[in-house]
């Protein structure tokens, strides 16, 4: 941490500040330039508030120079992190495409859309069967029936399950029939869910919260990281901006980011971070190009009738034309689809 002194600082504001770092156990290293003092505190420890400093007299700014997450961070860990389950890797050369409706509606659709996502060649199908919606009065999943027809969709084909768990008392339930356990944007924060879903060792896949900065969406995936479970990956869905003309904002430069911060791999979800089905093919491209270790993406074979986030989805021939776009893409930058 770096602690940068008002020129007009007194000695004795330089002194007390001093004392104060080294009562919470910092070495402290003083550079006294021209203008500014400025004091190197070493041992800066993860939780450490920086305002304690920064509120004290004659002090100008305060820098943190070591990031509050640290089994998340890649100055803990240098080389890249691959999620491993059964025969898929995420976070290896291969972009895992997690593909399904964004909610199970029945047994032939399920059926339906996991045979168009095998055909793709993608491992992962993905489909809520608990859903977060805004308001109460929309369709809020079909609860376990809706995770036994995904469990079924899914090993017809070999393929793994990815769907969201709301709450606590779901974990169980959810991870008897999913391998990956997604955790939703609106969910981020949700401490006690996270640190349980750490504790449960089960993959799982961290979206970010529509508010959240990277730095904030970290710290999250240190909840899980913490508790024991390693297996955690990272999923840009967007985040909520003052544009009007996307559901939310892809954030696209996460990705790059995220691979500088941190060694989880990251997934990108271009079909909530966009919201409107023309816009997905676009932003899917954009995120392999920009290196995202995987594509989440909603599709439905008669969206007008979905019932939930139609609009956002795919019809299945435009998802098996934009994979063929995909491999084009990952190609020129060394790595492939699915597998
Ligand atoms: C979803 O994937 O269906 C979903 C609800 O996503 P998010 O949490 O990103 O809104
Ligand atoms: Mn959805």
């Amino acid at each position: 941490m770096v602690v940068v002194m008002e020129s007009a600082a007194a000695e004795e504001a330089k002194r007390a500040v001093i004392n104060r770092l080294e009562d919470y156990g910092f070495e402290t290293h003083v550079s006294t330039g021209v203008h500014k003092t400025i004091i190197g505190a070493i041992g800066v420890k993860a939780d450490f508030d920086t305002r304690e400093i920064a509120v004290m007299n004659g002090v100008a700014d305060v820098y943190r120079v070591t990031d509050p997450f640290k089994l998340a961070s890649r100055n803990f860990h240098v080389d890249s992190t691959t999620v491993k389950i059964k025969d898929v890797e995420i976070g290896g050369d291969a972009v895992a495409m997690m593909i399904g409706p964004c909610s199970v509606e029945s047994e032939e659709q399920v059926f339906e859309l996991a045979d168009v996502v095998a055909k793709s060649g993608a491992k992962i199908l993905r489909g809520g069967a608990f859903k977060p919606r805004s308001s109460p009065y929309s369709f809020q999943g079909m609860g376990e029936e809706g995770l036994k027809l995904l469990r079924a969709a899914a090993d017809k084909h070999n393929l793994l399950v990815i769907t969201e768990v709301m709450q606590i008392g779901q974990i169980d339930l959810v991870a008897k029939y999913a391998d990956i356990l997604q955790i939703g944007a609106r969910n981020m924060q949700n401490f006690a869910l996270l640190k349980e879903i750490g504790a449960s060792k089960v993959p799982a896949m961290l979206k970010r919260g529509l508010a959240a900065t990277i730095e904030e969406w970290l710290m999250s995936a240190e909840y899980i990281l913490s508790q024991g479970n390693k297996d955690v990956i990272l999923c840009e869905r967007g985040i909520r901006t003052f544009e009007k003309y996307t559901r939310n904002t892809f954030d696209l430069s996460a990705i790059p980011v995220v691979h500088k911060k941190s060694h989880l791999p990251v997934v990108a979800d271009p079909s909530h971070a966009t919201g409107f089905r023309d816009q997905v093919p676009p932003m899917a491209r954009a995120a392999v190009a920009a290196g995202a270790d995987g594509l989440m993406i909603e599709i439905h074979g008669d969206p007008s009738k979905a019932l939930s986030d139609g609009p956002q989805s795919l019809y299945p021939q435009d998802y098996l034309t934009l994979v063929e776009e995909l491999r084009v893409i990952a190609k020129a930058i060394g790595r492939k689809i699915c597998c």
